[in-house]
């Protein structure tokens, strides 16, 4: 039978301490994803009374169950960073996103956190002969003016040297990018968060905060009471409410979803990915998919931004595109299919931001895995007082008009992006 809840989580038990709700902390964070966690670590190593406060499980949005691909670069090409927030800045954005893995790398070494993590390689393949002069484009470009020598382009004849597909027209492969298991890692930073002095607690959902204007403190009204603190983070990305309306106006969620199929045999593992590279396509509706260390397919992906697809019919899809790459799984059972939510900004941009004195770090747009661990960290830098300043609090971080609680628009973007992908 399918099951609708993420594989990942049937692999891992949780054997993180939980606290109870303390009466007071330096920090409060609200969200206990990585954004919060690796937020919460920084902050407890600083020598701060932390306290993560998380709704549900920790990790139960995005953080445990996404592709588990490690990737440098943003959302935003480059070359559009450069263009649109100049040379200076434009380097220093997308730098970040390479010291992002080296970070998780760092990270999940000092902290010995066994999360099948691998930098074997990622590959984005050109879904179109066209896609793959772009790709080279992009690859010289890189080289030219980031002066990133990381990244080799491989031609159509070369790329069953690295996937059993006939589906693409060549690629380009990151020798930086990798997988590492979502979940496990999860518990990893949850684990080193705790040892550096942190408490989390389950279970609290954050329903006001509010800062009276008597005492200096913001008061944070949750499902278990409530708690006083100096300074409040907001780590709620795809899963942010209205607590803070104007920071829930800044990002929307879009739906992400993914099928695994039943352990395959050794050779088939040897034969899809020979070199066991993660992937992605180069469609704007892209499918990602690679192997699960126990030597299963997965593949994610969306044909709508809707975040409340039925999980049989994400499942129908993602089969028949899974299909599409490799016609070999044709007889393997689907076991797992489920759906989160990335948190997704107008500019596509992660950013940090202040609103009424309270921090927040978010607008991951699909690469959070690293992102979300860096700006984590980088925000609860600020707020300890470490760094002065980060571009990605520098940025401006619009809104519009039209987007008050509910993302009306997703379905008429959706449908432009599907017209881009018949055109492109
Ligand atoms: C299916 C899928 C596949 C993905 N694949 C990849 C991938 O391969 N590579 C990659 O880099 N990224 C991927 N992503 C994106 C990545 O998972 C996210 O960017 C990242 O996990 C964001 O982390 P976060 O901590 O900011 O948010 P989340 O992990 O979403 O955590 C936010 C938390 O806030 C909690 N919360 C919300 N409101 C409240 C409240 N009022 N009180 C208390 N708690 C609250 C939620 O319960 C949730 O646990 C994927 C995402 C999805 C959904």
């Amino acid at each position: 039978m399918l099951k609708t809840t993420p594989f990942w989580i049937d692999t891992v038990t949780s054997t993180c301490p939980i606290s109870p709700l303390p009466a007071q902390a330096d920090i409060a964070i609200v969200g206990g994803g990585y954004t919060g966690l690796s937020a919460a670590r920084t902050l407890a190593k600083a020598g701060l009374k932390v306290v993560v406060l998380e709704q549900g499980r920790l990790g139960q949005g995005a953080s445990s169950m996404n592709g588990g691909q490690v990737s440098t670069g943003l959302k935003e090409g480059a070359p559009s960073l450069i263009k649109q927030y100049g040379p200076i800045m434009g380097r220093e954005l997308w730098e970040a996103s390479v010291r992002a893995v080296h970070l998780v790398k760092d990270m999940i070494a000092e902290e010995q956190i066994a999360c099948d993590f691998k930098l074997s390689g990622s590959l984005h393949l050109a879904y179109r002969p066209r896609h793959y002069d772009h790709l080279a484009r992009k690859a010289d470009w890189i080289v030219k003016h980031l002066n990133y020598h990381e990244q080799t382009l491989i031609p159509k004849e070369k790329l069953s040297e690295h996937i059993g597909s006939e589906a693409f027209y060549g690629g380009l492969l990151d020798h930086l990018g990798g997988s590492l298991h979502p979940a496990k890692y999860l518990q990893g930073m949850a684990q080193a968060a705790v040892t550096a002095g942190a408490m989390l607690c389950e279970q609290a959902q954050v329903l006001t905060v509010e800062r009276p204007i008597s005492q200096g403190d913001y008061q944070l009204e949750t499902t278990q009471g409530l708690i006083r603190a100096h300074q409040v983070l907001v780590a709620t990305n795809g899963y942010t409410g209205s607590l803070v309306p104007q920071i829930q106006r800044r990002v929307f969620p879009v739906g992400s979803y993914m099928i695994t199929t039943a352990p395959i045999s050794p050779r088939l593992q040897r034969e899809l990915s020979p070199r066991d590279h993660v992937f992605y396509d180069s469609n704007r509706f892209l499918n990602y998919f690679r192997l699960t260390p126990d030597g299963r397919v997965t593949v994610g992906g969306r044909n709508s931004l809707d975040p409340h697809l039925d999980l049989h019919e994400s499942a129908t899809y993602l089969r028949e595109a899974m299909l599409r790459i490799y016609p070999q799984t044709r007889e393997l059972p689907i076991t797992h299919s489920w759906g989160g939510r990335l948190g997704v900004t107008f500019d596509v941009m992660p950013h940090i931001g202040r609103v009424q004195g309270i921090y927040y770090a978010l607008g991951y747009c699909g690469h959070g895995v690293t992102m979300a661990t860096y700006l984590g960290q980088e925000v609860a830098r600020l707020m300890s007082g470490q760094i002065r300043r980060s571009p990605f609090m520098e940025i401006a971080h619009q809104t519009y008009f039209f987007y008050r609680q509910k993302p009306w628009f997703l379905p008429f973007a959706a449908a432009f992006y599907r017209v881009l992908d018949q055109m492109s």
